[in-house]
């Protein structure tokens, strides 16, 4: 049975073209790139094409990149070292919606005094400009806002949201993991002051990450040791995973156009074919503002595991609620946050897609998934008479 993978918001495949390139890396150019002699200088050559890479991708200069181990570092670096950085400020503002990476580093932070402030969202998953506006102030040192989110695709509107940030005197970070590769960005024309990125994501390896740290940003290290990446991130380098990452972002920047066409286009009909079939179920996110290639749906009165397990009985992957919350009973927070009922957000399934899906893998999917819903709709306690 071949696999179906759907589920390309939890990892992605590494592209051929990708590993093609970091081969040589592990056991014929394997020097390390901080050594004096010529055999370890010539990885810091390839270092700086990634770096240059990740820049294009981003429309940024090169010596704004920094690499990292994974979205979750970034995210991590970016909330404590700005934080650190303005030591006489002393509140932080996100959103309910955030990723655990994201919302777990803000959530400590009350523990250490600060004001923490986690801006709503309806319920289409929209954030509350106006509230976020007021809560601006002049002890805010932060906010952290996603540029899109990992579960329904909802793409805020991060630009207009740096602007009003950085007017008001305080710095702004994105959690990008979800947006790049996916849309396009660009950090020239924009107020960002720092983004995270992941290579898994974007059919790079595990174990690699990115933080764009806008030139100015007063920004304290995170990890501290030698004098990598310009004193900014301590530690050898992942040089394979970093040349991966490079690579996909070159691969990305090619792509990016069938993202938003091909990859779209089986969404859209994934998605429609599954509401039109399926009766009780309803679309969550923002139907006018979302990522080409994610959809979530909930199914009323059935558990979205138990549609998972089905799924995968057919060689489907495809997730409910995020993956890093599966696993736990609790329904997703965003879906909770955006007032999604209860046995709705239960019954959630998110489907994200690839440049790698076929119109064969989702005509497939589109012929199982009335059949998965009724069956299991047989044996549902909830469903009325
Ligand atoms: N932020 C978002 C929005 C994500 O979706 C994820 C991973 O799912 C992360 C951060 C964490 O990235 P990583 O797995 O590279 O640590």
């Amino acid at each position: 049975m071949d696999t179906i993978y759907f589920d390309n918001n939890a990892t992605t495949k590494v592209a051929e073209e990708v590993l093609e390139e970091i081969k040589p890396l592990f056991c014929d150019l394997y020097g390390n790139p901080s050594s004096m002699h010529s055999f370890g200088g010539q990885i810091g050559k390839r270092i700086d094409t990634a770096r240059c890479r990740v820049a294009s991708l981003l429309n940024c200069d090169p010596s704004e990149i920094i690499f990292t181990s994974c979205g979750t570092e970034s995210d991590n670096a970016a909330i404590k070292g700005a934080i650190a950085a303005a030591p006489n400020k002393r509140k932080v503002i996100t959103t309910r919606v955030e990723h655990p990476a994201v919302l777990a580093v803000v959530r400590d932070l009350e523990n250490l005094g600060y004001t923490v402030v986690e801006i709503g969202v309806d319920k289409l998953g929209r954030i509350d400009l106006t509230e976020l506006e007021r809560q601006i102030d002049g002890n805010t040192a932060l906010v952290t806002i996603m540029y899109a989110n990992n579960e329904t695709g909802t793409i805020f509107p991060v630009e207009e949201i740096a602007r009003m940030v950085t007017d008001k005197g305080a710095v702004f970070h994105t959690d990008a993991v979800q947006a790049v590769g996916k849309i396009p960005l660009d950090l020239a024309k924009s107020h960002i002051d720092l983004l995270s990125l992941s290579g898994h994501k974007l059919h790079a390896p595990k174990g690699i990450g990115a933080l764009y740290v806008r030139k100015g940003t007063r920004l304290s290290p995170f990890m501290l040791g030698g004098h990598q990446e310009a004193g900014r991130r301590a530690g050898t380098e992942n040089v394979p995973g970093i040349v991966a990452l490079g690579k996909a972002c070159e691969l990305a920047m090619r792509n990016i156009e069938i993202e938003n066409t091909k990859v779209k286009a089986l969404r859209d009909r994934l998605e429609t074919e599954i509401m039109k079939t399926c009766s009780d179920c309803r679309l969550n996110g923002d139907p006018e503002s979302r990522l080409p290639n994610t959809t979530n749906i909930s199914f009323e009165y059935i558990e979205g595991e138990a549609i998972l397990l089905m799924l995968d009985r057919y060689g489907i992957c495809a997730s409910s609620g995020s993956a890093c919350t599966s696993g736990s009973l609790e329904p997703s927070h965003v879906l909770r946050a955006m007032g999604v009922p209860f046995t709705a957000a239960h019954g959630s399934i998110r489907f994200s897609l690839s440049r790698y899906n076929t119109a064969d893998q989702v005509d497939f999917t589109i012929e199982k998934m009335p059949q998965i819903v009724n069956l299991l709709r047989k044996l549902s306690p909830f469903v009325p008479d």
